[in-house]
């Protein structure tokens, strides 16, 4: 049995780092977790859909800990043109982010149709810049589209953007289907997918009455759940982590008020790699840890680094009830259960 693992660099691909008191609290715990790479979602109040904005989180997200490396993006809206796009490639923005509207948090401003963004696809094809899609469709009672097939809905989009703009590189985020998992591996270099940690362990049975286990999309079957080990046991390159570690404040997940839903996301940030670890050793798949947290995401985005290596240990880990900073409280995933693994630091 092995007691140690080093990964080269590990790198989150998909990251809320959120505004304010939260943001204080949560960004120091991505280095606590293990990461020394944050890809940054710009789903913030306002949304990031310019490159001074973007710029200025960054710079915000260094004061608070200058120890990771914040990649940006920027929030898919009409407001974006191609020169927009330009500009922000130069300034080194990796990606745009592609919200279908009202799926999930802040996503009131989302797209509702792909084509009125053509020439920005276009131009980000052109320079090198990176696609993120939240790969489900609003849900639609009289159509019959539900939280339960809506990311299988939204892959013919995937499938003809990629048909339409090849060497775009597009990211579906968070797969949660074995739709979703064998549409990729269809479909050409150019597309790829992130996975997230509690995706590989929770079913319907996990979040229904439990508010904690509850995110966007939604975990599916265990017979989804399985096609998303197995990716990841094969060693599919194009299958790696983004965490999707998403904080909301107890009240907020936690309401118990009939006429108020409760906020939908996870958060894995302060425990990331040893949850991984724990994880991807349950079904066998620990072998495949550097590649899935470091070196196949890394590839893709062009981001590779062997100057700095993280090492786990084996030694258990229990997981905090909540953490908390000033005003501030998030609960994380799997709160009070252990975790196998540690980062040594
Ligand atoms: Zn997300």
């Amino acid at each position: 049995m092995r007691d140690r693992i080093e990964i080269p660099a590990p790198a989150d691909f998909h990251v809320h780092l959120r505004q304010g008191p939260m943001c204080s609290l949560v960004t120091p715990h991505i280095r606590a977790g293990g990461i020394c790479l944050a890809y940054v979602m710009p789903n913030l109040t306002p949304p990031i859909t310019t490159t001074e904005r973007a710029l200025e989180y960054k710079t915000e997200l260094e004061v608070i800990d200058p120890n990771v490396e914040y990649l940006m993006s920027l929030y898919l809206s009409p407001s974006i043109t191609p020169e927009e796009i330009k500009r922000a490639y130069k300034a080194g923005i990796v990606g745009v982010k592609s919200y279908p509207k009202g799926v999930t948090t802040n996503s009131d401003g989302g797209i509702e149709s792909y084509e009125i963004y053509y020439p920005v696809f276009q131009a980000m094809e052109e320079v090198g810049m990176v696609l993120n899609l939240h790969g489900e469709i609003p849900s639609d009672a009289e159509n019959n589209i539900h939280v339960f097939n809506a990311e299988e809905k939204f892959l013919s989009h995937l499938e003809s953007l990629h048909a339409r703009f090849p060497k775009l590189r597009i990211v579906l985020e968070h797969a949660t289907t074995s739709a979703a998992i064998e549409c990729v591996k269809r479909l050409g270099d150019t597309v790829a997918c992130t996975i997230t940690p509690h995706h590989l362990v929770l079913t319907v049975d996990d979040w229904a009455g439990q508010s904690f286990n509850y995110c966007k999309p939604v975990a599916k079957t265990p017979a989804d759940r399985i096609s998303l080990q197995r990716v990841i046991l094969e060693g599919n390159n194009k299958f790696f982590l983004g965490s999707d570690s998403a904080p909301h404040p107890i009240i907020r997940k936690s309401t118990a008020k009939p006429y108020e839903p409760c906020a939908a996301g996870i958060y894995t940030s302060p425990i990331l790699l040893p949850l991984v670890a724990h994880i991807l050793e349950s079904f066998g798949a620990l072998e495949r840890m550097p590649d899935f947290v470091s070196t196949f995401g890394r590839r893709f985005y062009k981001k590779e680094n062997t100057q700095v290596t993280v090492v786990l240990r084996r030694e258990q880990l229990v997981i905090p009830n909540f953490l908390n900073k000033d005003e501030q409280n998030v609960v994380p995933f799997w709160a009070g259960k252990y975790l196998n693994w540690v980062v040594d630091i």
